[in-house]
């Protein structure tokens, strides 16, 4: 199933796709995010054959969850030629973590899959690309072992975690240079678990006007999900509806030579094999 938020007659909507052309859209306003956090999701999808259709012209497709009860979590040097290239750049030697680095975006960082980035040149003028595969959280819980990680993801999408390259490293933590509002498109869709026979084998792609940038496979993470869950679980309680971003391989553009940043009026695309594609344009604040 593919399910999402969309603004149906001015409202937002929960709305599950019939076709190519069609969607069901809950009777009430609904948000997926919040109907995950409170479990009503389950109720609301049993009445979904009563759902009113609606066609693509009568719809805008939000960031499945648009409103995030909590930072986005994010993994860092999740793959070994990013984690290569990034450490090139910097003038250091390869070095794999050895443990999964963990860092949050805010909240207001999320856009629709086909919104406009604004970027404001005062805030940033080296804003870059990051296609990732998210995995939404569809039961919470503590202490999860890496054996049940599956259990508790309720589907994927695709997220772009656009990080602005010298907030990031001029204030050392990354969690400035990773939020800054529009930072984190994600969509069109979620795709649920059971629709994707293995998320450690997809094809992840970039591209900004059309020119490849990032072309990697999910295989290649170096900490993959059910030890990024076990590993969050162990400290800290998972909510439904939390996002956990899973890193970016390589062919990122700070790291290329010479660098290349975002521009308005280029246009950022992320593709994953099974999941779909998101569009957004950079335009000037
Ligand atoms: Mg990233």
């Amino acid at each position: 199933m593919r399910i999402t938020t969309v603004s149906y007659r001015n409202k937002h909507h929960i709305a599950i796709q019939e076709s190519d052309s069609c969607w069901a859209v809950s009777p009430q306003p609904a948000n997926l995010g919040d109907a995950l956090a409170t479990g009503e999701v389950e109720t609301l999808l049993e009445q979904s054959d009563s759902w009113s259709r609606a066609g693509l012209d009568e719809l805008a497709f939000l960031a499945p969850i648009p409103y995030p009860r909590r930072n986005i979590i994010c993994l860092g040097m999740n793959y070994a030629e990013h984690a290569e290239e990034s450490l090139r750049a910097k003038g250091r030697e390869l070095e794999l973590p050895e443990y999964p680095v963990l860092f949050t975006k805010a909240t207001t960082a999320v856009i629709g899959p086909y919104s406009d980035i604004v970027l404001d040149e005062q805030v940033t003028q080296q804003l870059d690309w990051e296609v990732e595969l998210a995995l939404i959280i569809g039961k919470g819980g503590r202490y999860i072992a890496k054996e049940r990680a599956f259990d508790h993801i309720f589907g994927y999408t695709v997220v772009n975690d656009l990080s602005a390259r010298d907030l990031q490293f001029r204030h050392k933590q990354f969690f400035l240079g990773k939020s800054m509002d529009g930072s984190c498109p994600m969509g069109p869709w979620i795709t649920t678990a059971d629709q994707l026979h293995d998320p450690h084998n997809l094809t992840v792609r970039s591209y900004v006007n059309d020119q490849l940038k990032q072309d990697g496979n999910t295989r290649d993470m170096v900490f993959r999900i059910p030890e990024i869950i076990a590993t969050l679980a162990n400290v800290m309680t998972l909510q439904a509806g939390d996002i956990i971003a899973t890193g970016t391989p390589s062919g990122v553009g700070f790291a290329r030579q010479p660098p290349e940043y975002l521009q308005p009026g280029d246009i950022t695309r992320c593709y994953i094999e099974g999941l779909g594609e998101i569009a957004n344009r950079i335009v000037s604040a």
